[in-house]
């Protein structure tokens, strides 16, 4: 019998239930572990800290079969993950206004590197991607390839490298430690300079509405961030002047049909009704309840 870890936010042990564990051994395939895929509705067994409010799994599995699974992961994404860099490009953007260093910036967990074109045209001296899958480097364009390095995140694998921007998305729900991630983050940075994360807010008014039926209910969360708890993760590490806003995710259609917890056929149905008269392409922009945090380290 294995103990149990405690929050990895504020390493607190008082907690109450929040999800029993489901698993269903025989769909835990390859897929599971590839980002943006259909929701399969799994989960661990998930409590709520009674003192900083995050969701975790207090028995996640063991961090070399995370590794090995995120480097075998399937890559599915595309269409959606351009449109997934743009929505991150827009949030960021204001924040890059008040940064004054143009070193080196690093998105951690860059898939095939859709957002890193952007943070070029941003004037970084260099942008650098971090990416474990194989599969997702593989796919991504000849020009962005080389800005892609194979690995989890860690200082070794930005040595030499005093970043002014380090950014996540959609990442720190899968870290086995969270807490080391920000503070690596931290003190890779330059002084004054930024890390921004977008989470899913588990607090947020859809996330609750849907509750167990919530894409954010995954097997491969080992942990869900709050207003709360989100902040309380940067302020541990170091960082200052925190700024939490909600993010507006704009996809098209097909895709926000494929996140709906409706039954396969009615999928598919609504799907034919989409193509059939040229929407299922369409842009649509809706606030899903995730939260980009950005801290400042300490000049
Ligand atoms: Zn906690």
């Amino acid at each position: 019998m294995s103990i149990e870890r405690a929050c990895p936010v504020c390493h607190g042990r008082g907690h109450a239930p929040f999800a029993d564990e489901r698993i269903d051994p025989e769909r835990v395939g390859a897929l599971t572990y590839a980002s943006r895929k259909p929701p399969e509705f799994m989960c661990l067994r998930l409590v709520r800290c009674t003192t900083c409010d995050l969701v975790y799994a207090p028995s996640p599995p063991a961090e070399d079969f995370l590794h090995a699974a995120y480097a075998d992961a399937d890559f599915d994404s595309g269409p959606e993950a351009m449109a997934a860099a743009k929505t991150y490009a827009d949030a960021l953007a204001p924040h890059l206004q008040g940064l004054t260093g143009r070193n080196a910036a690093v998105d951690v967990g860059a898939g095939s590197g859709p957002l890193l074109p952007w943070l070029q045209s941003q004037g970084f001296a260099s942008v650098i991607g971090i990416e474990p899958s194989r599969a997702a480097i593989d796919d991504a364009p000849p020009a962005v390839r080389p800005l892609l390095r194979e690995g989890m995140f860690s200082a070794s694998l930005l040595e030499g490298e005093t970043p002014s921007l380090i950014c996540s998305f959609m990442t720190l729900e899968h870290l086995p430690d969270p807490g080391d991630f920000v503070a690596t983050a931290h003190h890779l940075l330059e002084p004054g300079g930024a890390l921004a994360v977008v989470v899913h807010d588990w607090r947020a008014p859809l996330n609750r509405l849907l509750g167990l039926r919530s894409p954010i209910i995954d097997v491969e969360h080992l942990q869900l961030f709050s207003r709360r708890a989100l902040r309380e993760l940067l302020q541990r590490a170091g960082f200052e002047h925190i700024e939490l806003s909600p993010i507006r995710n704009a996809y098209p259609l097909r895709y926000w049909l494929r996140l709906t917890p409706l039954p396969a056929p009615a999928k598919s149905l609504a799907l034919g009704l989409l193509e059939r008269f040229g929407l299922a392409d369409h842009n649509f922009a809706m606030n899903v309840g995730n939260l980009l945090a950005v801290g400042i380290k300490r000049r």
